[in-house]
Formats: C-alpha cells, sequence, structure tokens
C-alpha cells in the first residue's frame, strides 16, 4: 500500500487508564472484529495477561479504516503494557510508530506512567494525541484534566478528545484524528529492504515467528533474507498481518508492520532489534536497533526436580526469545542443585517470568529472595560486580560497596504525602523535590536504594496511599553504602539459597523478622528444627518450629481406605513445591519470605 494511507500508532497510558478496552472498541469500530469474535480485551490474548487484567506483550494489529474523506486507510496499532517493568517494550513498540494517542483517565488524571510514557513518545519525535477517557464515569472531570495535561505533561491539551472508551462515545473521532493529525510512515519502497525486529517468538507448530517493521524496501514471500547482525541467510516461508487474527500475505512494503517465519531453526538467531534486508540486494546500513536493556533485579530459579534442569534450560531460552529483557546463565547452589541466576527488570516482571515458565512449561520451580548488583571495590583495588549473595566477598577483603540508586517519581493527593514521606525515609530515601501539580496534587521526586524498592515498597506505597499514589523510576547511580551479608542455618547448617543482601543498620529488624516469619512458613517436621540468621560468625535471631506431635495416618481411624489415600495424595501434592535441604523440608515461600518483611 502507498505509505501515504499508511497511519502506525501507538497507544500509551497509566496501567488502567482503559488502553486495552480502547483498543477494543477501535477494533469494533473498523470492523476488524464481528460481534461474534468480540470478547473483552482481545489483544490481551495470554491467559496470564487476562487473569491479571495487565499486557505484558506489545501487539501489532492491522485495520482498515474508510475515513470522512471516503479513503481507506490502513492503521496499524500497537498495544503496550503499562507497567513500570515494561517500559522497554513501550519503547520498542513507539520506535515502530509514528504517532501515539495518550490515554488519560478522567477521573484520575495524570499519574506516573502518563508522565514517563509521554516523555518516551516525545523523545521517539511521536506525535501524540492526548484522549481523555471514561468520560462516561460521574467523578469525571475533563477541563481539570486537560489543566494537568498542559501543567505536568506539557502537552497542548486544547484539543484532546474526550471518550468512554467502554460506552465508545467520541471513539469514532480518535479515528478521523489517527488520519488527519498523525503523519504518514517516511521511507521508499523502492530502495533495498531494511526491516525492524520488534518482537519475535516460538510457536509450536510454526516455530520462529518474527514481528517487524518494514522501514525501506519490500518483503515478499519466497524471498531470501538476511540478518544483519549475523550474516545468516534465511528463506521467507510464509508472512501475514494480525488482524488480530493471523492472515497471510505476499507482500509487505515500507512503512508495514507484520510478522513472517522464515527457515530459522535456532531460536536465538532473532535479536530483537535487528535490521533484516536482502540477501541478493543488501542494505548499506543497518537501522540504530535498540539500546541493550539492564537487568535491576536478580534471583536463582531452580527446578523442584533435579532431573528437569535441561527442561529449564529451553523454557528459559524460548521465554527469552520472546522477552528479550531478562537474562539468564547457570549457577549452582549447595542446597538447591543446579539452576540459573535470572536477571529481570522489576519484581513484576520475575514474577511473571517464573509463571510463565511454571504454566507453558509445566515445570516446579523453586526462586530465591531477588536482590540487585553491588559494585565491590576490594582492598587490592580491583573491582567486582556480584548480583548472588553466594560469590559476597570475605569483608576483611572489601574497602568499599555501591549499590545502585534510583531516582522515583511519585504523585499522589495531598492527603497522603504524610505517610509516604513516611515510608520513603524508612526506605532510606533523600528527597530531590518536592512540588505542587494542581491545588490538591503532590508530585515528590526521591532517590532510594533499589534494594529497598525490590522488596515490597511497591505493596505499601499502595497501602499507605490506598491506592492513590502512582510510582515510576529508573537508576540514576550509586551510593557507597555498608551492606552485609545475611546468612540463614536451619538446623544450624547455612543455607546458600537464603542468604540476602542488607543495609547493615537494618540487619537486626530484618533478621528478626524473617527467622519469625520462616517458623510460620517452614511446617512442622518429626524433629524440632532451629532457624537462625547470623552477619558472619555472630547469630543474630533464632526461632524453632517445633516437632510434629501426631503422626496424620493416625488421624485415619479404622479402616476408612479411601481417606486415608486423599489424605497422603494431599500431602503429596502439598510437598510439590518443597525442597530438601539436609532432613528438611522448604516450601517456596520460605526462599521468598524476605520479600514479606520489609
Ligand atoms: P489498561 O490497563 O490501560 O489496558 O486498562 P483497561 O482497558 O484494562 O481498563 C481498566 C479498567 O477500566 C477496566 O475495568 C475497564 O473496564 C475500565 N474502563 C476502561 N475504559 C473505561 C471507560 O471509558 N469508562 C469506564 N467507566 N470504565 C472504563
Ligand atoms: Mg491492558
Amino acid at each position: 500500500m502507498n505509505s501515504k494511507y499508511i497511519r502506525n500508532f501507538a497507544i500509551i497510558a497509566h496501567i488502567d487508564h482503559g488502553k486495552s478496552t480502547l483498543s477494543d472498541r477501535l477494533l469494533e469500530l473498523t470492523g476488524s472484529l464481528t460481534a461474534r469474535e468480540m470478547q473483552a480485551q482481545v489483544l490481551d490474548a495470554m491467559d496470564l495477561e487476562r487473569e491479571r487484567g495487565i499486557t505484558i506483550k506489545a501487539h501489532a494489529v492491522r485495520m482498515m479504516y474508510p475515513a470522512k474523506d471516503g479513503t481507506t486507510y490502513q492503521l496499524n496499532l500497537i498495544d503496550t503494557p503499562g507497567h513500570v517493568d515494561f517500559s522497554y517494550e513501550v519503547s520498542r513498540s513507539l520506535a515502530s510508530c509514528e504517532g501515539a494517542l495518550l490515554v488519560v483517565d478522567a477521573s484520575q488524571g495524570v499519574e506516573a506512567q502518563t508522565l514517563a510514557n509521554a516523555y518516551l513518545a516525545i523523545n521517539h519525535g511521536l506525535e501524540i494525541i492526548p484522549v481523555i477517557n471514561k468520560i462516561d464515569l460521574p467523578s469525571a472531570d475533563i477541563p481539570r484534566t486537560r489543566e494537568m495535561v498542559e501543567q505536568t505533561v506539557g502537552l497542548d491539551a486544547s484539543n484532546a478528545i474526550p471518550v468512554s472508551a467502554k460506552t465508545g462515545l467520541g471513539v469514532p473521532d480518535i479515528l478521523e484524528a489517527i488520519v488527519h493529525r498523525l503523519p504518514p510512515p517516511a521511507g521508499d519502497p523502492e530502495a533495498p529492504l531494511q526491516a525492524l525486529i520488534f518482537d519475535s517468538w516460538f510457536d509450536a507448530y510454526r516455530g520462529v515467528i518474527v514481528l517487524a517493521r518494514i522501514v525501506n524496501g519490500r518483503l515478499r514471500k519466497g524471498a531470501k533474507i538476511r540478518l544483519m547482525s549475523n550474516g545468516k541467510a534465511f528463506d521467507v516461508e510464509s508472512m501475514g498481518v494480525l488482524t488480530p487474527k493471523p492472515v497471510e500475505i505476499d507482500e509487505l512494503s515500507a512503512g508495514e508492520v507484520g510478522f513472517f517465519v522464515a527457515t530459522i531453526k535456532n531460536v536465538a538467531d532473532t535479536k530483537i532489534g535487528d535490521t533484516v534486508t536482502e540477501d541478493n540486494r543488501p542494505a548499506i546500513e543497518a537501522l540504530p536497533g535498540f539500546e541493550d536493556i539492564k537487568s535491576m533485579v536478580f534471583a536463582g530459579i531452580y527446578t523442584v526436580d533435579s532431573h528437569e534442569h535441561t527442561l529449564l534450560r529451553d523454557a528459559l531460552e524460548k521465554l527469552r526469545l520472546n522477552d528479550s529483557s531478562f537474562f539468564f546463565e547457570p549457577e549452582s547452589s549447595v542446597a538447591l542443585g543446579f539452576g540459573f541466576r535470572c536477571g529481570f527488570l522489576g519484581l513484576l516482571h520475575m514474577e511473571i517470568i517464573q509463571e510463565r515458565l511454571e504454566r507453558e512449561f509445566n515445570l516446579d520451580l523453586i526462586t530465591t529472595a531477588p536482590g540487585v548488583r553491588y559494585r565491590i571495590t576490594m582492598t587490592d583495588s580491583s573491582v567486582i560486580e556480584v548480583e548472588n549473595p553466594s560469590r559476597w566477598p570475605d569483608p576483611s577483603e572489601v574497602e568499599q560497596i555501591e549499590e545502585p540508586i534510583i531516582t522515583a517519581t511519585i504523585l499522589t493527593n495531598e492527603e497522603y504525602v504524610g505517610g509516604i514521606l513516611k515510608l520513603v525515609e524508612d526506605k532510606r530515601g533523600r528527597q530531590k523535590n518536592f512540588e505542587y501539580v494542581s491545588a490538591t496534587r503532590v508530585m515528590l521526586t526521591y532517590e532510594l536504594p533499589l534494594n529497598e524498592i525490590v522488596l515490597d515498597f511497591y505493596d505499601r506505597l499502595k497501602s499507605v496511599s490506598r491506592g492513590y499514589a502512582s510510582l515510576d523510576y529508573q537508576l540514576s547511580g550509586m551510593w557507597v553504602s555498608p551492606m552485609v551479608k545475611m546468612d540463614i542455618l536451619v538446623s544450624g547448617e547455612p543455607v546458600d539459597a537464603l542468604s540476602i543482601i542488607v543495609h547493615r543498620d537494618f540487619a537486626y529488624d530484618r533478621g528478626r523478622a524473617l527467622v519469625s516469619k520462616m517458623r510460620e512458613l517452614i511446617p512442622r517436621q518429626q524433629f524440632e528444627v532451629a532457624i537462625q540468621a547470623a552477619i558472619g560468625a555472630k547469630v543474630i535471631a533464632r526461632e524453632t518450629v517445633s516437632a510434629l506431635r501426631k503422626n496424620v495416618i493416625a488421624k485415619c481411624y479404622g479402616g476408612d481406605i479411601s481417606r486415608k489415600r486423599k489424605l497422603l495424595e494431599k500431602q503429596k501434592e502439598g510437598k510439590k513445591r518443597m525442597k530438601r535441604i539436609g532432613k528438611v523440608d522448604i516450601p517456596q515461600e520460605a526462599f521468598l519470605a524476605v520479600l514479606k518483611v520489609g
């Protein structure tokens, strides 16, 4: 199609402001889905996304829109996730668009991710159409929302479009605005092919599927393509677009977005951000690609059953293709055996990877407590980076420890400021800025150790603000801090997978809280189990799990065999997510107990 009639756009918003609902309405209005196919939030295709009500992967969908000027336009919609952990995905989608709809909930106003995503879009040079959503709600305040968009984001909101994505009111105006206010893609369809890979995933039936934006030239079915990063060549076997149903086509030209399947066997060959070109007429240069993303949160992942170790490695490789923002490498633990050290963008990201591994690959896993990466200067002036507590150096050889710091932006209502200030100070925060952005809304800027954020900061922020505070953060430097390694001993034996790194001043409190939580979480055994927290040789806290008194079977009097069997099966079920360490069965929750005692 002539690129004059193509519009590529993303929808960006704070979480729950209505991106997915708006996508549904746009699909419906353009007839991309029949009423029967329509189900709420069709773009959130993964089960997990639907259950959690969040969008994890960005999706690209083509719609055909007959505009009021009589011309039919091709609109490519890219739905993006709103959570702070996934801003990397947002950035990737934005690189494939010329414009964005910035959706703001008229009853909530501008929130932290509204701001963060709007800035990302502005930095990518995108044309932005502000959309004020949920105007059907009695608490909607359109003038105030406009004012906040202008004051906090700094965009002209005089032509923001008021809509209700729920009832569909005003949504047709968005389609007209996309056509008339957003620019068409630039790019030369006759130039040598340059296509940007912005997503790829593994499909059990079709193999590696690649989602790409054609920047210059044409991609044709049957063509021999070359990946510019590694020079490998493949034949394009089939290609198509998502409408959102996959529809096969024979060609994609400059400005268009679609998927292709080539003779790619190895999942590792398709790198997100790589440029695809034609083998017999290659482009001279690769496209700029994407910044390499740095993991912020690290944890060990192990299989409960050690025979499943290779299955876990295969699963991680496949998931990584679909999500280039996490990393993994082999590690081993005395307590847990062979596993992988994994790096994530944040806690939610870590939870999602773990859940996908368990559901999509049917693995039973043990995850260790999340932590961050420290920079340690040794007394011999060498510098090492440590993200695994089991590799923590001997304190006598350490000169200085630096921990990663984030700058957090918190937007909230005036009445919650007191509670939030106390929370951030408890978490070692340092205030950078305090600003009223409207009569009752406050924007707080703080520097905080990432180590404190990965514990339970998000949940505590939600609870002190009753949900009326939003958070966005980015890495912003390092602080020199007196961090120490705290070991946990079970029956007198240190369990390496339970060790954590804490600030020296917090060690006693956290140690006490941790062993007391573990005492609740570790089930009684046939014998007494001591749980201790120690720093070096010094024990700082101790609790005891008392021995089991009654044999469980003894409860089943008489010959009720089926009941007995049920009980045993239930016990077995309960054991599934436990790891036997020495003679003690430790459940998964105990490995993550530190998350519950922040
Ligand atoms: P997302 O996180 O930005 O994708 O938000 P969703 O589309 O999942 O919407 C979050 C919640 O807001 C859902 O419960 C929607 O039903 C609701 N919602 C979305 N748009 C509207 C609207 O225009 N009016 C009302 N009343 N609710 C809406
Ligand atoms: Mg959504």
